[in-house]
């Protein structure tokens, strides 16, 4: 396509008359004009480059100034380039109807790096990282180095700047720079982690708006691990707050004990007996009323708190057989469920033997619950050595959930399981439904045959409780027995149960 003649001229002067070579050549070309034409040529020549700089002059963003903001270490723009260029797309856009798309891409773990490499090798890496950054982009589009160890990127306008794009390059982004980079003869690996946001949903239609968001991005990305990429979207930041509300608000109540165990009973089927009881979390919310773990444990979990919530719950427990102990109350065994963060934490035996201690209890008052999910992944040591010493230690191991996690015998019998827990979905209607019996029967002869115990949890009907006895279930707990309680009610609900079981005895001896 012919450009059009007006930027003809305007590129002629420019370069021939404006540009950077012609300048060193002016006062001699000004005193030959003197020379020839007298002072009338000096004025005009004094007044005509002055009007051709103005008119044709090169604009404030030209390739001249970007060219002068450079890092010392890549070579790269830096930060208020790209903005300027991002800038520069969204102010012609309502002309060109062109936008953009701006990238945030950090390498993963720098600190290490640096730690391992030395300065020199990791400002080699920077370099490297940035020059393939600059070879995935085209030559309209701009890197940047923003700071540390995240370069910026952007399109050089563009017709399409759509998420799948985005997601091309981000994922072309992260495969050159995970390519193999030579320091001094050794092969580094890197991997980094990028944010991006589309120039259409940027909060508003500015470099710094649209950078800043896909820095968000990024942060979200580093968040979930090396090696993501994550899309700014504007509902987030609302998330964000509201999350980070609802932490501060989990945490003060978990200090503040609102946040406690509730009990739950487990009993006999064949003594109607007491066997234990399961802390179970409840949050007593001023407002909202009773909330049970799924409204807080992962926002507990996210913040990183689960093991505080795991002391409380300990501590409550314990307290609890104290208390139940001294009010001459046969409490065996109590329930505590612990997380698989909480399993990885290599001082968990010793910090449970030091309460047991302190409370004066043996470990086999404390029953370890721990989900058969967690014991059917072989591929984490250190949660298999806790449970070793866990074992080891005299606590009872109990399997959770049981028969939704694929657990093997063989992992049964490594992690020491004394008893496994059958999940509430083979327990649902087993008096009525003929599969659920056969598959409950299964798991029942699997557990003799390993001299494992069993408990079936949820059990709600009197029906399903009477169908697991006869079946040989040794345990049952679940509203058909009792819901879980406050510590407060369990006093009495213990008192009143050993009274119906011993009438229920009576009456059995005497029909006999
Ligand atoms: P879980 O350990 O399997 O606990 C049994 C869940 O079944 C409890 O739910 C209990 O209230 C509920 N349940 C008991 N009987 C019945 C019944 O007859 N019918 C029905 N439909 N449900 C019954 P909850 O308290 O909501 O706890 C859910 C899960 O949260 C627990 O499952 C456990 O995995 C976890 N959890 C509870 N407290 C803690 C805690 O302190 N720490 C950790 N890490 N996890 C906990
Ligand atoms: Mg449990
Ligand atoms: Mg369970």
């Amino acid at each position: 396509m012919p450009l059009p003649a007006a930027t003809t001229v305007r590129g002629f002067i420019r370069r021939w008359v404006l540009g950077r070579h012609v300048l060193p050549f002016i006062p001699a070309l000004l005193l030959a004009g003197v020379w020839l034409g007298g002072e009338f040529v000096l004025i005009l020549g004094a007044l005509v480059f002055p009007a051709l700089y103005a008119m044709f002059g090169e604009p404030p963003n030209s390739e001249d100034r970007q060219m002068s903001v450079r890092d010392g270490v890549t070579g790269l723009p830096l930060r208020a380039v790209l903005i300027e260029a991002l800038d520069s797309v969204f102010t012609k856009a309502p002309r060109s109807g062109k936008t953009t798309i701006a990238f945030a891409i950090a390498i993963d773990d720098f600190s290490e790096i640096e730690g391992r490499l030395g300065l020199h090798a990791t400002e080699d890496v920077l370099r490297r990282v940035g020059e393939r950054i600059a070879m995935v982009l085209r030559g309209t589009d701009i890197v940047a180095r923003i700071d540390g160890a995240v370069f910026g990127a952007a399109f050089g306008p563009v017709q399409r700047a759509d998420l799948e794009s985005a997601l091309q390059v981000a994922a072309r982004l992260q495969e050159a720079v995970r390519e193999p980079i030579l320091v001094d003869g050794a092969r580094v690996h890197v991997t980094c982690s990028v944010g991006f946001c589309l120039g259409a949903r940027a909060p508003r239609p500015t470099g710094e708006a649209v950078l800043a968001a896909a820095i968000e991005a990024l942060t979200e990305a580093r968040a979930s691990g090396a090696g993501a990429i994550r899309a700014y979207s504007a509902s987030k930041p609302r998330d964000t707050a509201r999350r980070a509300e609802l932490e501060t608000e989990v945490l003060s109540a978990l200090e503040s004990g609102q946040i406690r165990p509730w009990f739950q009973p487990q009993v006999s089927t064949d003594t109607g007996t007491i066997s234990g009881f399961e802390a179970l979390a409840r949050w007593e919310h001023p407002e909202r009323g009773v909330l049970g773990p799924k409204d807080f444990i992962p926002t507990i979990t996210a913040a990183g708190q689960i093991g505080r919530l795991g002391e409380v719950m300990l501590f409550h427990g314990l307290t609890a057989l104290r208390s139940w102990d001294r009010a001459g109350l046969a409490v065996p065994s109590l329930g505590v469920n612990f997380s698989p963060e909480e399993l990885r934490n290599p001082r968990l035996a010793e910090r449970l033997a030091w309460e047991l201690d302190r409370f004066d209890l043996t470990p086999e008052r404390l029953t370890v619950e721990i989900l058969e999910t967690v014991v059917a992944d072989p591929g984490d040591d250190t949660i298999t050595r806790t449970i070793a010493a866990l074992a080891k230690l005299g606590c009872r191991i109990d399997l959770d959930d049981f028969g939704t996690g694929h657990a093997s015998l063989a992992a049964l019998k490594r992690f020491s399981v004394g008893r496994i827990k059958i999940d509430r979905s083979f327990v649902i209607n087993v008096d009525e439904d003929r599969q659920q019996q056969n598959l409950v029967a299964g798991i029942l002869s699997l557990a003799e045959r390993l001299g494992v115990e069993t408990l079936a949890e949820g059990v709600e009907r009197v029906g399903e409780h009477a169908m697991l006895s006869q079946l040989g279930c040794g345990h049952v707990q679940g509203f058909g027995i009792a819901r879980p309680m406050p510590f407060e009610d369990t006093i009495g609900w213990i008192k009143r149960h050993g009274d119906r079981v011993t009438n229920a005895t009576e009456v059995t001896r005497k029909a006999v």
